[in-house]
């Protein structure tokens, strides 16, 4: 097990495990479920985590994670169907999964 991505944005996170399911690697989540917990834990200690299950596959991840994050520059997009804003490199809405 590797951790490939980390972020205070869990919406990011969230994003970085799609980019690696994507790519056909075997990802988990981790403290998926202690973001409400926040005041108990040091908010480091909350941020979701991406770990990859095979630690050969970390440096692809690492790769797949990087080459989605440079098509993420750019303006947020706005979802025209419930107006909530995505990074640039979102090709759903994070909200309602409407495409873009
Ligand atoms: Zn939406």
């Amino acid at each position: 097990m590797r951790l490939v991505y980390t972020d205070q944005n869990r919406l990011l996170v969230e994003h970085a495990r799609n980019v690696v399911e994507n790519a056909g690697i075997e990802v988990t989540l981790r403290n998926e479920w202690v973001g409400g917990a926040s005041g108990e834990v040091s908010p480091t200690a909350a941020w979701l985590e991406v770990w990859v299950v095979e630690d050969a596959d970390e440096q692809p991840a690492l790769a797949a994670i990087e080459a989605a994050q440079r098509t993420t520059d750019g303006p947020d997009r706005v979802c025209a169907n419930c107006g909530e804003a995505s990074p640039a490199g979102f090709a759903q809405c994070w909200n309602c999964e409407a495409s873009f």
